[in-house]
């Protein structure tokens, strides 16, 4: 007899296990379009060099102890963090109407807004994009959401945005649902709302008073600006929303395995913020009771000193730069090449990935025959190609396709 008898084998996390089927690969040529992580043009992994420069400097700090932080973490952080997102002109700021809170990465600062919001606001039902990253399922369902719905997004037929379908179906939400939106570089699809379409979006929220839950895993990594990458939040706070906001310094800061992220909170009204901060606490208490100080400690000293930051802002336009290059080098390969069909889409796309178009069944095809991973849906990571595999990578999908 075991208590596990009857655990069911659940389903692999498909960009999890392509990376170790990469790794196990042994064909030279192999390339990793799958994961959602920064590489260089020699297809390495990238520590930023600010950040090397700040760990030595941490390393070093004697005055700096292994004591806990507060339970809704280092505030110094926080701070610069919702500085950073919303802008220190921003009349959510200035009314102090805005407060957040560190947590581990992007992932758990959804996970930690959206526990609030089904525990403590008794929110039920959650909406994302149709494509959405596929984690949003999982993390709101695991917070206590009783029903997660899809609103249209992805258009195949122009491979860019259904608006209309978008807008309808936020228009037939229940009041009061939550609504998951990308704040930049949406992810899988690489396709963003222009400024006016994310107004009329916020005229169908405030009219059937949804809650915006703004992801924000992308801020200047997707356009090399971070006040263009904020555009959208900041309009909302401008509004007047009251809102959530996951910020993930994974990509932008390159500190994929630090966990360090920032829940955004923005509220009407202030007088509310302790109270509300005290149902946070008592939500990260009993879910790790505070979190790690390092990448926080290391972010903290970047965005707290002008010439670190303005470093740290030339690292993060070499890394959109060379993303943008390789989309403009691909799409070339492949007109070049005249592979079937229309590729202008790969460079109308912003951010890390892009939607290829590829079906699943092409897919798995360009793993299986071109050891070229990338996920079923026909997402590719923009960040794994680069000048000696972006012509290998065109043949493969122009022999896939045609
Ligand atoms: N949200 C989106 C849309 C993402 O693409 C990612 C990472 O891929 C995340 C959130 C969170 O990532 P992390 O938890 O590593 O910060």
């Amino acid at each position: 007899m075991s208590w596990f008898s009857e655990v069911e084998l659940g389903p692999p996390v498909e960009v999890f296990a392509l990376i170790k089927a990469f790794n196990e690969d042994t064909f030279e040529k192999k390339v990793n379009l799958s994961v959602g992580a920064y590489r260089t043009a020699e297809g390495k992994p990238w520590v930023l060099p600010v950040v090397r420069h700040v760990e030595r400097k941490l390393a070093d700090n004697d005055s700096l102890n292994k004591e806990y932080l507060p339970i809704l973490g280092l505030e110094s952080f926080s701070i610069a963090a919702t500085n950073l997102l919303l802008g220190l002109d921003s009349p959510a700021l200035i009314s102090k109407k805005a407060f957040g809170i560190q947590c581990l990465s992007g992932t758990g600062s959804l996970r930690v807004g959206a526990e609030f919001l089904a525990r403590v606001l008794g929110k039920k039902i959650f909406y994302y994009s149709k494509p959405t990253w596929e984690n949003h399922l999982l993390i709101f369902k695991n917070a206590g959401f009783a029903e997660g719905r899809e609103y249209r997004y992805w258009n195949p037929s122009t491979r860019g945005l259904d608006f209309d379908g978008l807008i309808e179906d936020l228009k037939n939400a229940p009041k009061d649902s939550v609504v998951i939106l990308h704040a930049c570089a949406h992810n899988p699809t690489g396709t963003d709302p222009t400024p006016e379409q994310w107004d009329q979006i916020s005229d169908v929220i405030k009219e059937r008073t949804l809650f915006p839950f703004f992801d924000c895993a992308y801020q200047g990594f997707a356009s090399g600006n971070l006040e263009k990458d904020a555009f959208a939040v900041r309009r909302f706070a401008s509004l007047g929303f009251e809102f959530f906001c996951a910020q993930s310094f994974a990509k932008n800061f390159g500190l994929y395995n630090e966990r360090v992220g920032n829940l955004t909170v923005v509220i009407n009204n202030p007088e509310l913020i302790p109270a509300t901060k005290s149902q946070f606490t008592l939500i990260v208490r009993g879910m790790y009771s505070n979190p790690p100080s390092h990448g926080a400690r290391i972010v903290e000293s970047v965005l707290s000193n002008p010439e670190l930051l303005s470093q740290w802002e030339d690292h993060i336009k070499t890394m959109s730069s060379r993303i943008i290059d390789m989309r403009k080098q691909l799409r070339e390969a492949l007109e070049q090449l005249d592979t079937p069909g229309d590729w202008s889409h790969l460079t109308k796309h912003i951010g890390m990935f892009s939607y290829t178009g590829l079906n699943e069944i092409q897919s798995e095809h360009m793993v299986k025959k071109h050891h070229v991973y990338l996920l079923r849906s026909g997402r590719i990571s923009m960040a794994g190609l680069n000048p000696s595999n972006v012509y290998y990578v065109a043949k493969a999908i122009h022999e896939t396709v045609s």
